[in-house]
């Protein structure tokens, strides 16, 4: 489960704009975005740039999120072609990424998400419920300010001497497409390593740009990764994917998380 900050807004409170946004011409940061009708013609689309794609979940995203946007900020999509579209979609953050795909489907199927029956974790009776996506909370951030510092307790032995605090900033959307972002989510000590890789953009007093390695990493206590891999997943905001259900047996809250990267479970099963 992830920690979240308290008093976040829920996405009907924070409305539809980008967590961090894209810079235009001017340097100036765009939050606004506009996505098409979901019409027949783009179904199609759609349907058939996944059935190209490669089967890597996270492809399916960028495919789904590139046809649907028609712009964001300045950048008319109408005048890009289907890989510039990708490319573009791949450089952004995650957590703007994950916002396009989240208001594609309440914009285009509703805002209504069946969850799969599951067993309350109380009463063991099977809760059924339909979640509201803009009921979901919004980790606010600094767009002008991506970058965290991160103090270690223990630290890291890196370039010959104990360091105590790392620069984290958030991660790009081809992170998670990459072939080594896959190959590491079944691992979890992968998953933590290649995130320090990634997120980690300076540690305290070394030459810059730091590189984490494992033999960094095995000089380090888990609990100042885990610290490390929070700031990462945090510093780019953005929506949390969970939706809090309450048992309609015993009443007892359960967290949920949404399996967002099975495209048939998050835009398959809409109820209106
Ligand atoms: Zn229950």
């Amino acid at each position: 489960m992830t920690i979240k900050p308290k008093n976040m807004p829920t996405l009907a409170e924070f409305g539809k704009r980008l967590p961090i946004g894209m810079r235009d011409e001017k340097g100036e940061l765009q939050l606004k975005f506009a996505l098409r009708e979901w019409d027949w013609d783009l179904e199609e689309k759609i349907g058939e740039s996944i059935e190209n794609s490669d089967g890597n979940a996270m492809h399916h995203v960028t495919h789904v999120v590139a046809a649907v946007t028609k712009a964001i900020g300045g950048v008319d999509f109408d005048k890009l072609n289907d890989v510039q579209r990708r490319g573009l979609i791949s450089r952004m953050y995650y957590s703007d990424v994950i916002m396009l795909y989240i208001w594609a489907r309440i914009e285009g199927m509703g805002p209504n998400l069946k969850l799969e029956t599951f067993n309350c974790h109380k009463c063991k009776k099977p809760i059924d419920f339909v979640g509201d996506l803009r009921h979901l909370e919004v980790m606010e951030c600094d767009p002008k300010n991506l970058s965290r510092t991160v103090s270690l307790e223990n630290g890291v032995k890196y370039a010959n001497e104990c360091r105590k605090k790392v620069i984290v900033e958030p991660l790009t959307w081809s992170f998670f497409e990459s072939d080594d972002f896959v190959a590491a989510i079944q691992n979890p000590a992968k998953l933590k390593l290649l995130t320090m890789q990634h997120g980690v953009r300076e540690v305290e007093g070394a030459p810059r740009p730091a590189y984490i390695t494992r033999e960094h990493a095995r000089t380090m206590k888990v609990r100042d990764v885990i610290k490390i891999v929070k700031e990462v997943d945090q510093c780019g905001g953005g929506a949390v994917m969970e939706i809090e259900v309450a048992c309609q047996h015993c009443k007892a809250k359960v967290e949920k998380e949404l399996e967002w990267w099975r495209y048939g479970d998050f835009f398959g099963q809409s109820v209106q």
